[in-house]
């Protein structure tokens, strides 16, 4: 995507806060291995996505997996901006492994405070 190259030279620049995450659109789910650090996968139409998919950024590395189909429970809604910079609601909460907590919000995960791993260093 062209926004996520914008968004990488600007925080060389130092002008944006380089962020955590940026966006990529996929039409196929990547295998696990294919997963980047910093990348969400918005996987399937642009119209009607079907999954996002991003490396656990506790560290971990974990592939996280979240369904957009407003049909199914749990679903998550991604947004980003002119910059590529994902938000994801409402926030993830892993129930198994590392147990972490978090939101994205504009390319940023933000902790919450009963976040089960350790807090990785921002
Ligand atoms: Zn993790």
């Amino acid at each position: 995507m062209l926004q996520t190259s914008i968004a990488k030279v600007l925080a060389w620049l130092g002008i944006i806060e380089r962020p955590q995450f940026l966006v990529k659109a996929a039409f196929d789910m990547p295998a696990p291995d294919e997963l980047m650090p910093g990348q969400a996968v918005i996987v399937g139409p642009a119209e009607k996505p079907k999954w996002v998919t991003f490396p656990c950024p506790s560290g971990c590395g974990t592939p996280l997996l979240l369904s957009l189909n407003p049909d199914r429970r749990p679903r998550w809604s991604v947004t980003y901006d002119w910059l590529g910079r994902p938000s994801i609601t409402p926030s993830v909460h892993r129930t198994d492994g590392c147990r972490c907590h978090f939101w994205m919000k504009r390319g940023k995960v933000e902790w919450c405070k009963d976040n089960g791993g350790i807090l990785p260093e921002n």
